[in-house]
């Protein structure tokens, strides 16, 4: 039995296929390559190129391959982009996922674990955000996957699909091993952008609004290393397997860091200046977004390996170093 990994040439989709794979698991991934990049698929998982909205192709895969579960990471994901784009992000964040259900209905496919987010929540008045936490997103991004688990959530109800959706906060990192990473195009992610700068290949890091209401006045956010983002992923399939219930789960570290400490970390990680400056806010950020993630680590006992600002950092460096225009430094396929 395989497991079909939706968007596995993506950044995390990319660290989850060759965290399936090393562990021996069979891996079919299903990628339009968007923004995905062919050169971060792990060899061994059997690659189909194309839409996860085109159903015929959807179904077609799971006839050709017997899939097991399905981990689905392909969606649109930008913040500030789903405010001037928000039909882009239901058509293709919401489209999908019906797509998805669909065809894993027919295929009797009954196991489901999904890449949700923290901006589901929105703004959050309380300190550690839990899965109980109110849901008011601030964003069609956030508004798109509380959509999407919503389905889910009657799709099982309904149909016995069962699933796990995992609620990111910020990802960060590339594998220990530094063979893959972050590479997006453009790229709009805080730690990413800030290594660019340490690189010289951008000019400075432009803080998007320093007036919060934060002790910096700069936002706050709770950052997760990639790989052991994706360990999870590999405990909610267990879980699944043994026959649980459809859960939620956040995952983060509970520890909040602000743009400017993330800066003042890169520049210790990399002895560069990096030069930075600060711009206007960007539309759809809460201030602070910081996770309980207590329950995966009660229930699926999850326990991140990397608890230190520095040492995620660290990875992401070691990767953008070695990569400094990302997967271009690769010869193509
Ligand atoms: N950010 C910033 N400058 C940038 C990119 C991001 O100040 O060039 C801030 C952004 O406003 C947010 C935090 O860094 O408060 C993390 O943003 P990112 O886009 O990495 O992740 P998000 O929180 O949107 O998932």
């Amino acid at each position: 039995m395989a497991i079909l990994v939706i968007g596995g040439a993506g950044y995390i989709g990319s660290h989850a296929v060759k965290a399936l794979a090393e562990a021996g698991q069979d891996v079919v991934v299903l990628d339009n390559f968007r923004t995905g990049h062919k050169q971060a698929v792990h060899p061994d998982a059997t690659l189909i190129e194309g839409d996860l909205r085109d159903g015929d192709l959807l179904q077609q895969v799971f006839v050709d391959h017997s899939i097991e579960a399905v981990m689905h990471f392909a969606a649109h994901s930008l913040v500030g982009e789903s405010v001037e784009k928000p039909i882009d992000y239901f058509a293709n964040n919401v489209g999908g996922m019906i797509s998805l259900i669909q065809a894993m209905k027919e295929a009797n496919v009954d196991k489901l674990i999904f890449s949700s987010t923290a901006a589901v929540y929105g703004q959050a008045d309380t300190g550690l955000i839990d899965e109980e936490t109110s849901k008011a997103p601030t964003s069609p991004y956030g508004e798109s996957k509380l959509m999407m688990e919503k389905m889910i959530q009657w799709c099982d109800q309904a149909y016995g699909i069962k699933y796990v959706s995992l609620r990111y906060f910020n990802v960060a990192g590339a594998s220990s091993d530094a063979t893959i990473g972050e590479d997006h195009h453009p790229e709009t992610h805080l730690v990413p952008i800030i290594l660019q700068v340490a690189l010289g290949e951008r000019d400075k890091l432009t803080i998007f609004g320093d007036d919060y209401d934060t002790p910096d006045g700069t936002c706050i956010r709770d950052y997760v290393q990639v790989e052991d983002l994706v360990h999870a992923h590999l405990l909610a399939l267990d879980y699944l397997q043994q026959g649980n219930d459809s859960q939620a789960f956040n995952l983060g570290s509970a520890e909040g860091y602000s743009v400017k400490e993330m800066l003042e970390a890169a520049r210790r990680v990399t002895s560069k200046e990096i030069s930075a400056e600060i711009g206007p806010r960007r539309a759809g950020d809460p201030s602070k977004l910081v996770a309980s993630s207590q329950k995966a680590r009660e229930v699926l006992n999850w326990q991140p390996q990397y608890t230190d600002i520095e040492e995620i950092i660290q990875t992401a460096w070691k990767w953008h170093s070695s990569h400094p225009k990302g997967y271009q430094d690769e010869a193509q396929d």
